[in-house]
């Protein structure tokens, strides 16, 4: 178990307002109506992040999470996710400075490693814009990259195969976060931080979110009712049982994820092979590879799926689910062909249009902060969000121009490109 330095609280002293907010916390029992001072719903990256940044600050926290935290079933489990700096978006490019400082910190204050630099490729077609854009990006952000010829990626990582007329930028700064050790982190450094205020609620399922009143109410199994003073939903891929108004225009995909193990996986650990981001011409030819983090293999998926609902997902990965992913093989990465499937899953994500998140106070009861970084790339902005949902609760604003991830935004217009 980590050790942690219990600096990061002393950083945050209690405000007298969130004392008073604390001495209105009762216990709660069935069928009553309770105040609490801050309730988030969910314990992904999302809601964990929120937990921390929250009782770091002083204030009182419940989580409620519908099932045991840490759970398979949504979208922030398993070994590994990727962050970098190369969006062909320059509002999330912009943004990663921040996120991977937010990361640097949780790592600092608890002596915790999360990060793994293993450097990222992405590359595509020579008519597309995608890597062009990624590469004014990191240098309009001062963000060290080259541009690689199809030879010297080949010459770099024998394995890869990049046709001559692609193109290819090399970021040495992405890499990958430890995922559910990150979420585990955050759980217990809310434990630890907070002590007596903040309460971890598992198997505690939201049924509805009840905004007629002044504060809005929580209601739980049994028809339990919660009132606070403030709600964050970050319920991920459920977030439309909860707010289905507000999130009417948000749809759950099925992801599948497989693990390989090669010949001489050696030479598919950090330190000798890159995370690879590929994206063709059309939405559905995107696939993205993480390097051995474990004898468990590398990790390689395709970016998109079918719609599904959350609550009945097929998590049977068929043949059917396999073939893209074998065919990008035999075209991009030869070396794992043939290569043993030691594991194939399914993980959610939650999308919306323009796959540009979801984070800010509903326009109807600014008292509930919908929390959804999602359309499959959030992961590596938890903390960030985390603190920027704590700055919402507090003040209701923040230091970030929160426009594009408005809750009641439902354009189809702009697409934000990974
Ligand atoms: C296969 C895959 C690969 C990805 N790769 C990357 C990547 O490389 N880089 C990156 O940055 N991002 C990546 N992402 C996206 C990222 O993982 C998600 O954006 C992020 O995990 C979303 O976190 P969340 O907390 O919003 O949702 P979740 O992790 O799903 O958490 C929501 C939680 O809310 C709980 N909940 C829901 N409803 C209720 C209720 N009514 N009552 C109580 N609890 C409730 C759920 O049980 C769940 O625990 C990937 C996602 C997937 C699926």
């Amino acid at each position: 178990m980590a050790t942690f330095n219990l600096s990061f609280r002393a950083a945050h002293p209690v405000s007298i307002s969130r004392k008073l907010n604390e001495q209105r916390y009762m216990p709660t029992h069935l069928n009553t109506l309770n105040r609490r001072p801050t309730v988030v719903i969910g314990s992904g990256i999302v809601g964990v992040s929120a937990a921390c940044a929250l009782v770091a600050r002083g204030v009182n926290v419940l989580l409620l999470e519908q099932f045991q935290p840490g759970h398979d079933l949504g979208s922030s489990h398993g070994e590994s996710r990727i962050i970098r700096y190369s969006y062909s978006d320059p509002f999330y490019a912009s943004l990663m400075g921040d996120a991977f400082r937010a990361w640097a910190k949780l790592e600092a204050d608890t002596g915790v490693s999360l990060y793994v630099r293993t450097g990222g490729l992405s590359f595509g077609p020579a008519d597309s814009d995608y890597v062009p854009k990624i590469a004014a990006n990191l240098k309009s952000l001062d963000v060290p990259c080259r541009l690689l010829s199809a030879a010297e990626v080949v010459g770099n990582y024998p394995g890869l195969r990049v046709p001559k007329d692609f193109l290819t930028v090399f970021e040495p700064s992405a890499g990958v976060l430890l995922a559910s050790k990150a979420v585990k982190l955050l759980l217990e450094l809310s434990t630890k931080v907070a002590g007596a205020l903040f309460e971890l609620r598992p198997n505690y399922s939201v049924q509805s979110l009840d905004m007629d009143g002044e504060y809005p109410v929580i209601v739980g199994p049994n028809q339990e009712r919660i009132e606070a003073e403030r709600v964050i939903v970050a319920a991920g891929g459920w977030v439309k049982k909860l707010l289905p108004r507000e999130a009417s225009s948000i749809e759950v995909t099925r992801q599948n994820v497989f693990y390989l193990r090669p010949e001489n996986l050696d030479a598919y650990r950090p330190g000798r092979w890159p995370v690879i981001i590929y994206k063709g011409d059309d939405d559905m030819d995107l696939f993205y590879s993480l390097p051995a983090m474990s004898d468990q293999g590398v990790k390689l998926a395709r970016h998109g799926g079918p719609v599904c609902d959350p609550e009945k997902v097929d998590r049977d990965v068929t043949e059917k689910d396999w073939e893209p992913v074998r065919d990008y093989i035999r075209k991009h990465l030869p070396a794992w062909n043939g290569a043993e499937i030691v594991s194939r899953s399914t993980c959610l994500y939650t999308m919306t249009r323009d796959e540009d998140f979801r984070v800010g106070p509903l326009e109807k009861h600014p008292r509930v902060i919908l929390a959804s970084p999602c359309s499959g790339h959030g992961f590596k902005f938890g903390p960030l969000i985390g603190r920027i949902v704590a700055d919402l609760c507090e003040t209701g604003m923040s230091d970030y121009n929160l426009q594009r991830w408005c809750p009641k935004r439902n354009s189809e217009q702009h697409k934000a490109s990974l």
